[in-house]
């Protein structure tokens, strides 16, 4: 029955919201006869005829019981009822439909007999509106389904842009050394190794000069990108500076990072940069540190690679050093 299904999907809404500008008055009780809720309709008839909402007050005294046992078994009851308006001689009539629904509750509409009420009439005009509602609220729903997307993306981006640097897409210096900043409290929370490496391009101010800028940004493109190629997980690279960059090896040994540093000195020398047809050749001066548990902390640590890597830069470059 068309009716009973209208019913059902009203029993998780709000009546005003879906009915505020429908004429019938229409109430959800519930079980025991208490008004759930009810449209400004219902409002208007309840205040005029006085009534205390009970589907036993409004029942007729001679249909009272068998309406009342109809309603309980889950069959629709309707009645004419004549209610009494507040300060006025008389009865007005009206029309009145019992619907339980599910979980017990009972959907009350009450309409004024004058209005002509067809049952069926009040049925279409009310699955009409609800059909309305029900558009309008996954309307509502896309709409902010699509604000959240959107959100979600922007959320993304900034904090893309927060954390990646722009020019070589590795992660910033402030993500990098945050990162340190975990690892260093891992690796004294659980006892383990802990190396970074500090890489410097050499000469690259030369690049700059000779090329000019343009050309080295992409060289460090080229060079960010060879490092991000080699430096495989858990270890991490991000830029530390101009043209300075960060390794981090966790659960690695300064032999362990020395290693990484030879092998990426030695494909950096061997690889020809080309940019708009100019042949670059770049190699690259590597500071090696381990972390000194109980000593250290994550800046005396970049300290001493830092040093090793100057070590490295007045032994000639294009070479690693460890620190002590
Ligand atoms: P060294 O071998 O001693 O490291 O020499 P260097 O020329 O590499 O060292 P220096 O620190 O004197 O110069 C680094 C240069 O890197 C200077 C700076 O203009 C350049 N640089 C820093 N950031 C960028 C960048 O994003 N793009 C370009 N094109 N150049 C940069
Ligand atoms: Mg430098
Ligand atoms: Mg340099």
């Amino acid at each position: 029955m068309k009716m009973q299904k209208l019913a059902d999907m009203l029993s998780s809404h709000d009546l005003n919201e879906i009915f505020e500008h429908v004429h019938t008055g229409i109430a959800l009780l519930e079980r025991d006869g208490t008004p759930l809720s009810w449209n400004t309709a219902f409002e208007f008839v309840k205040k005029s005829f006085n009534l205390e909402i009970k589907l036993e007050t409004l029942l007729p005294p001679e249909e009272r019981d068998s309406g009342l046992a109809k309603i309980s078994n889950g069959i629709m009851h309707h009645w004419v009822g004549e209610f009494q308006i507040a300060g006025e001689e008389g009865v007005t009539l009206c029309s009145c439909m019992a619907l339980p629904i599910s979980n017990g509750r009972v959907l009350l509409i009450i309409e004024s007999i004058e209005s002509e009420f067809a049952v069926k009439k009040v049925i279409i005009k009310l699955s009409r509106q609800v059909k309305l509602f029900r558009i309008e609220s996954e309307f509502t729903k896309k709409l902010a389904q699509n604000k959240q997307i959107e959100m979600e993306a922007v959320m993304a981006q900034a904090s893309e842009v927060a954390h990646v640097d722009p020019l070589t897409f590795l992660p910033n210096r402030r993500t990098i050394v945050r990162e340190l900043q975990d690892e260093v409290l891992r690796a004294e929370r659980y006892p383990s190794q802990l190396s970074i490496s500090i890489v410097d391009v050499d000469h690259f101010k030369n690049i700059n000069d000779t090329y000019g800028h343009p050309i080295g940004d992409e060289v460090l493109r080229q060079v960010a990108y060879q490092l991000r190629d080699q430096v495989r997980h858990p270890d991490m690279v991000g830029r530390y500076g101009g043209e300075e960059f960060l390794i981090i090896l966790p659960n690695s040994d300064k032999r362990a990072a020395a290693e990484q540093a030879d092998r990426l000195c030695r494909q950096m020398r061997e690889t020809v940069i080309t940019v708009k047809g100019h042949k670059i050749n770049v190699t690259l001066s590597i500071g090696v540190a381990q972390l000194k548990t109980g000593n250290d902390t994550w800046d005396s640590l970049l300290n001493r690679a830092d040093n090793a890597m100057y070590e490295t830069k007045n032994m000639g470059r294009d070479a690693w050093s460890i620190a002590d």
